[in-house]
């Protein structure tokens, strides 16, 4: 056992930590928070250097590296800004799925752009009335000659209002039981005509990335469309579900390195009582358990990406990093402010951006309920 990183993912996890750095700009960061804008130059900049779909084979613009690379970028991304790392490592949201389960064509013309720069994806599971639970959907798609026509809406979808396409879950049979049985991932064109989407409203935090609702009515779309199997779209998801909360759990993870850092830097800088607050106990022993929390998250975090860089495919490994870096991610965010006193409630000193950011840890993605519930479900023979 070697719980060294090798050569090249040292060198990836020094350039994605120098970039952040030279790139991530604090003021930048503050403007694109108050004006609840994606940060598009940095994310240009970022595919330029090859950063966003790093785990892409390179035919499709990527450089042929694995989840634990992407995890390293995620990480170092969000450590040095909770709202800009977030932004970056989802706009590249769900393309996974194409990744794996689309034609070459489909690739070539939704990936390859994804990684360059000149496109966002997006995921649309989630509906109104369906969010832990997506076995039925109430959006559907009815296959007609060249054609599905897809009715029905989707509800917290992130960059659904700037993505430039979005791969939407869609009941396509309604008659088979269980009803998961019967669904399908359709890619959805922006401006297809009967396709609109708004933003949902204001949120905690993320406030880099847009949330929005979509709706579909009568939306033509050609059968090319169809993003792997007919009627295997629920089985896709919660296969892209297996990476893709590894990457949660990465920006969790960065997301808590991040507040901690903020938190060391000021009690070695503040004094109170004639005293620098590190030299407190009781703030070293609140240093200590940050740092136990995050290095516990960071293990798990990695081993769930090596894994699946082995093919060796673990839901409850997975869900058991997501759980955890996410709860770390709030508490040591959490504790992060309480080191600061009022000025970690204040905007300017960023923990509270950390704080606000870390929470959606706990819900997108699958829940921290819905990931106990992966974790009992394996431990006891369910799943
Ligand atoms: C900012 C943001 C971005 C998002 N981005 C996307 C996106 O890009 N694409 C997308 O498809 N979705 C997205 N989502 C949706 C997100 O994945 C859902 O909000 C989440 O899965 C929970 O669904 P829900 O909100 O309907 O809550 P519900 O499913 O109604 O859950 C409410 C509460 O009940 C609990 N609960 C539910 N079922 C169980 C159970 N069986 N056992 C125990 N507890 C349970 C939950 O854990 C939760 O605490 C996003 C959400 C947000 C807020």
């Amino acid at each position: 056992m070697d719980f060294r990183l090798n050569k090249d993912q040292e060198a990836i996890q020094k350039a994605a930590h120098d970039f952040a750095k030279g790139e991530f700009d604090k003021e930048i960061a503050l403007e694109h928070e108050r004006t609840h804008t994606f940060p598009k130059n940095i994310w240009k900049k970022a595919c330029e250097l090859g950063f966003i779909g790093i785990h892409y084979p390179e035919a499709f613009g990527g450089q042929d590296y694995g989840v634990m690379e992407n995890v390293l970028v995620t990480e170092e991304f969000c450590r040095q800004d909770s709202g800009i790392g977030i932004a970056l490592s989802l706009s590249d949201f769900a393309s996974e799925i194409l990744l794996r389960c689309g034609t070459e064509e489909q690739k070539k013309k939704y990936l390859l752009p994804v990684a360059q720069g000149k496109m966002l994806s997006s995921g649309g599971f989630t509906e109104p009335d369906h969010g832990s639970d997506i076995t039925l959907m109430n959006t559907t798609a009815v296959k007609n000659g060249d054609y599905y026509v897809i009715n029905g809406g989707k509800t917290f979808i992130t960059n659904g209002t700037i993505s430039d396409y979005v791969l939407v879950l869609c009941q396509t049979d309604d008659q088979v039981k269980p009803s998961y049985r019967g669904q399908s991932i359709i890619l959805v064109e922006k401006g297809a005509p009967g396709y609109t989407c708004a933003d949902v409203g204001e949120k905690m935090g993320i406030k880099m990335t847009s949330t929005a609702e979509l709706s579909f009515n009568n939306v033509k779309v050609p059968v090319a469309h169809l993003v792997g199997k007919e009627n295997r779209g629920f089985y896709q998801v919660l296969e892209f579900f297996d990476e893709s909360r590894i990457e949660i759990a990465a920006q969790a993870l960065g997301v808590a390195q991040g507040a901690f850092d903020r938190a060391l830097a000021y009690v070695k800088g503040r004094t109170q009582f004639g005293k620098k607050l590190a030299e407190f106990q009781i703030t070293q022993h609140k240093l200590a358990e940050m740092a136990t929390k995050i290095e516990t998250a960071r293990l798990l975090v990695y081993k769930a990406a090596w894994n699946y860089d082995q093919k060796i495919v673990d839901p409850k490994l997975t869900s058991m990093a997501k759980y955890y870096a996410g709860r770390v991610a709030v508490e040591v965010a959490d504790e992060a402010i309480q080191l600061l006193g009022g000025y970690g409630y204040m905007l300017e000193y960023e923990v509270e951006r950390f704080y606000r950011d870390a929470k959606i840890m706990e819900i997108y993605e699958g829940t921290r309920e819905i990931q106990k519930n992966t974790i009992a479900g394996v431990l006891l023979g369910k799943l």
